[in-house]
């Protein structure tokens, strides 16, 4: 492809974008696995994975086939009606996810999910106040965005929904205090993504846990980012020994396909009316049928267990870099980020043009999230880049 080629789609997209994007300048056409490739044809080993979104990795060969199969029979159908791939989808969420989730609300999108887990809350308990944690992201709609943490997200979008209260991540004690039983729902991230990749304790979420169900508040987790094996299990909340009363999924349900998901207990399905939440798009077949496959190729190829042993050996290759400018490398599975003492920007720069595309969480930390089918060897050689450009 001629330079010309590349000039032409970034000045395009700059001209008619509507402009909400940091963009790196790079035009990528193609993925396979944890690799991608830009318009001039350079080859990146890819650690930013959709953004979450790419945990069975690009060109999955299940998700595609299914893709291919299902566009032949039927791409759309409301949930006026009944379809195969929704059925099947929704056996297959019901198996896996912790015991208290029983039913599934299909969306579009992390926001939506969020959002919609606000209002089942609402309907559910007949309270309106909802606790977040500071840190948290949540999504920038409205109402996820009202307990999304950053204030240059939210300020400018004043007033938002009323009743939300944000109190520190991880603080057991002051979290419980600001949980009443005025209070609807607790929501969280198991590890907070965005900002920064920081996991809880399990004192503090079986705490709070335990402090819910006393008040009769519900337990929102939001594993948009941490679900589908991310983490190293199949959902984080595995790790902590909980259960939610609403579980928010989307970014890898479907492989890459947009896609979300609301997971909820009988107890708040019970409280629910008929036309209280809908979607058209939501539950749409050709989704469901990259979800069943994308779950499908998780299960078969133990992607959780993967995650699990190669999070482990990639950090303690970064904890062996040595270099002043590390504060701490942390994570979960292969949800992992190197928080410096320093702005990020610069190395994820540099990281990128020595071919290894990640991402930033936070002004300091550079964040990992590579498709779980990623070799080994490349996850050495992101080590390997990672202790270059710091070194
Ligand atoms: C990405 C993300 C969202 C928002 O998802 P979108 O699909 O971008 O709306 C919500 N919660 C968490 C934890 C996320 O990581």
């Amino acid at each position: 492809m001629s330079q010309a080629a590349v000039k032409s789609v970034t000045e395009v997209e700059d001209l008619y974008g509507a402009g909400t994007y940091h963009k790196r300048k790079l035009v990528i056409v193609r993925g396979q696995g944890a690799r991608l490739w830009s318009q001039d044809g350079k080859e990146y080993i890819d650690c930013v994975g959709g953004q979450g979104a790419a945990n069975v990795g690009h060109q999955n060969p299940y998700v595609n086939k299914a893709i291919q199969e299902q566009s032949q029979n039927l791409v759309n159908c409301t949930e006026l009606f009944y379809n195969d791939q929704r059925a099947r989808l929704l056996e297959t969420l019901a198996r896996l996810t912790p015991a208290r989730i029983r039913r599934f609300f299909f969306c579009n999108s992390g926001a939506e999910s969020v959002e919609g887990a606000f209002k089942f809350a609402r309907l559910a308990t007949g309270r309106t106040r909802i606790v977040a944690a500071m840190r948290g992201y949540h999504g920038k709609s409205m109402g996820a965005l009202s307990a999304t943490w950053n204030k240059e997200y939210r300020e400018p979008f004043e007033p938002l929904v009323p009743g939300f209260l944000h109190l520190p991540f991880d603080n057991l004690e002051k979290t419980c205090q600001a949980i009443t039983d005025e209070t609807a729902a607790f929501i969280v991230e198991p590890v907070q993504g965005e900002s920064g990749v920081r996991p809880g304790s399990c004192e503090y979420f079986q705490g709070v846990e335990a402090h819910c169900r006393k008040t009769g508040t519900l337990l929102i987790l939001d594993e948009v980012q941490t679900g589908f094996c991310r983490t190293g299990r199949m959902f984080a909340s595995e790790h902590f020994g909980i259960e939610p009363d609403i579980l928010c999924l989307a970014k890898s349900l479907a492989g890459g396909v947009p896609m979300g998901a609301i997971g909820i207990s009988e107890a708040v399905s019970a409280k629910l009316f008929k036309l209280a939440h809908t979607s058209t798009f939501g539950g749409n077949p050709l989704a469901c049928a990259a979800a069943n496959a994308a779950i499908r190729f998780m299960e078969d190829r133990q992607l959780a267990e993967r995650s699990r042993d190669l999070g482990a050996e990639f950090m303690s290759e970064l904890r062996q870099i040595n270099s002043p400018k590390i504060r701490e490398v942390r994570g979960l599975g292969l949800m992992v980020g190197v928080e410096l003492k320093e702005k990020a920007g610069p190395y994820i720069q540099q990281l990128m043009e020595r071919g290894v595309l990640v991402l930033g969480a936070g002004p300091t930390v550079i964040r990992y999230l590579p498709p779980l089918v990623i070799e080994c060897d490349d996850l050495k050689r992101v080590a390997a880049e990672t202790a270059r450009v710091l070194g």
